[in-house]
């Protein structure tokens, strides 16, 4: 069996400023509730050491292997509109980054392991729902080919935590590309410290973007390529209904993957302006208005990097204008990217004038009839012959026969034939999605009879959303009335 071999990259060859060195604080009675082996393989990890009393030791933030040397990554942010200047990881570390089987650098993040010096007045740890929720939340979206930070361990802590109630305290191990957010470079920003933000800009260029690596417009360069990947991000989660729920600046990741899975989720019955977060009082992070808030997000990361990204420019007016394009252009690379997903959705794979409106048409018809998202899309590849299983989605089914008239004539435009179309559609429009009654009753299962049935049947059918589960049918159905989440916690 063979212990990890950790890098630490971030704490060698950025300044002290950025962390602070800090040891967890042990837990009294761990016990490994579940390894996602897959990404375990992927991360070179040992799985016999992993399950073995060492790599629970590992996992629980007991005992590293030598020459670990932990830190508490610093950080600011926007939350709610509002600038922090001091965030940081509060209730986590990062234990160290390993290479991948491709060779590629990874965070290994233990997040509800105790206070930090960043922890202002938390506990340091976190609930077993809280990150119950995340483990199948993140690897939902990784299963639908969405970036995002993984999970690849669940341990028990044997000890309570305290919230509204006392709860079982739990800790997870997160893996990411990295944990740099738009709020590590405000950090610095607020501190004018310019030569901290020309390190962390090289080291994130080298490990996320080495192409820019060297080259004299790599800041600018930098700022469009963060652009992109997340215009991006957000239009991949605009095509599968999720909402993030707290799109502060310190929970987006200039990796382009999605973190931070707080009150987080995939919408049932669509309608634009939905918010399930207990504390989006104002909508702020409402379904529709992700593709904005990541604009204004990246316009922050702009505005931090202004210093910088005069030296390409040659002059601070000049990089300005330059931040103000690159910001500029995230509209643009958004809706490329969710138009394309959009046309694909309703399968129409060729380009034609008028898509756009038909795509639009269906979602509004949608809205107004509650119908759901996930399936509405997903039974649409079953609607080329007329079947009704779309139609039967929407409180009154002849709304959407006017639209599906339209919609059959533009595709018998198309030249592909309707059973290519249809596997074509179904390997785009998932049947399962973590849907929010079904991860609360795998927490409350949990949490209260300690039973992690539910919990593994769900990771299992998430983990193939796109295949059709004949078994597993009642985790593709929207909720009973009754059974309907409104609401989400951060859990904190
Ligand atoms: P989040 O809402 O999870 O993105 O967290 C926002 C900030 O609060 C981060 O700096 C976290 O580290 C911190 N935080 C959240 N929960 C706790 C906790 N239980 N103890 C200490 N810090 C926390
Ligand atoms: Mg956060």
């Amino acid at each position: 069996m063979r212990s990890p071999r950790f890098h630490h990259t971030y704490a060698v060859d950025l300044p002290e400023r950025l962390y602070a060195h800090t040891d967890p604080s042990p837990v009294s009675a761990q016990r490994l509730l579940e390894l996602n082996e897959p990404l375990a393989t992927e991360l070179g990890l040992d799985i016999g050491w992993l399950r073995s009393s060492e790599g629970i030791e590992m996992l629980a933030g007991n005992r590293f292997p030598a020459g670990v040397r932990p830190i508490a990554q610093a950080y600011a942010g926007h939350q709610f509109g509002n600038f922090v200047p001091q965030l940081g990881d509060g209730r986590a570390l990062l234990v160290g980054e390993l290479a991948d089987t491709s060779g590629r650098l990874r965070d290994v993040q233990l997040k509800g392991s105790g206070p930090t010096r960043f922890s202002r007045n938390g506990d340091g740890r976190a609930a077993l729902g809280p990150m119950m929720r995340e483990y199948i939340v993140s690897e939902a979206m990784h299963a639908l080919g969405i970036p995002t930070t993984r999970t690849l361990s669940l341990v028990a802590t044997g000890e309570h935590v305290y919230r509204e109630t006392k709860l079982p305290g739990a800790l997870i191990a997160r893996v990411a590309a990295s944990h740099i957010r738009v709020g590590t470079f405000q950090y610095l920003a607020v501190r004018e410290d310019i030569d901290g933000m020309r390190a962390l800009a090289d080291y994130a260029i080298a490990r996320h973007y080495p192409d820019l690596a060297g080259s004299p417009n790599r800041y600018l360069g930098f700022l469009e390529a963060v652009v992109a990947v997340q215009a991006k991000l957000v239009a991949q989660w605009m095509l599968v209904g999720f909402i993030h729920g707290v799109l502060n600046t310190d929970n987006v990741a200039i990796s382009g993957e999605t973190i931070d899975y707080g009150p987080c989720a995939f919408m049932d019955a669509y309608h634009p302006a939905t918010v399930f977060s207990s504390i989006d009082h104002q909508g702020r992070y409402a379904f529709a208005n992700q593709p904005r808030i990541t604009v204004w997000n990246l316009a922050r990361l702009a505005e931090a990097l202004l210093p910088i990204l005069g030296d390409d420019a040659g002059g601070d007016d000049q990089g300005f204008e330059l931040a103000k394009a690159a910001i500029g252009s995230c509209q643009a690379y958004y809706e490329a990217e969710f138009h394309k997903g959009i046309r694909h959705k309703i399968g129409l794979f060729s380009e034609k004038p008028g898509d756009l409106d038909l795509a639009a048409e269906l979602l509004d018809l949608m809205a107004r009839n509650s119908a759901d998202f996930t399936l509405t899309f997903r039974d649409l590849a079953h609607e080329i012959d007329g079947s009704g299983r779309a139609r039967n989605h929407f409180i009154d089914p002849t709304a959407f026969d006017g639209w599906a008239a339209r919609w059959r004539e533009r595709l018998a435009r198309e030249p592909e034939n309707a059973a290519d179309r249809a596997a074509r559609m179904r390997a785009i429009n998932p049947k399962y999605i973590a849907r929010n009654h079904r991860v609360e009753a795998a927490i409350g299962a949990a949490t209260n009879d300690g039973d992690f049935g539910p919990f593994h049947r769900l990771l299992t059918v998430l983990a193939r959303p796109f295949d059709e589960q004949p078994e597993m049918e009642e985790y593709a159905q929207p909720p009973a009335d009754e059974g309907r989440v409104l609401q989400t916690f951060c859990g904190t």
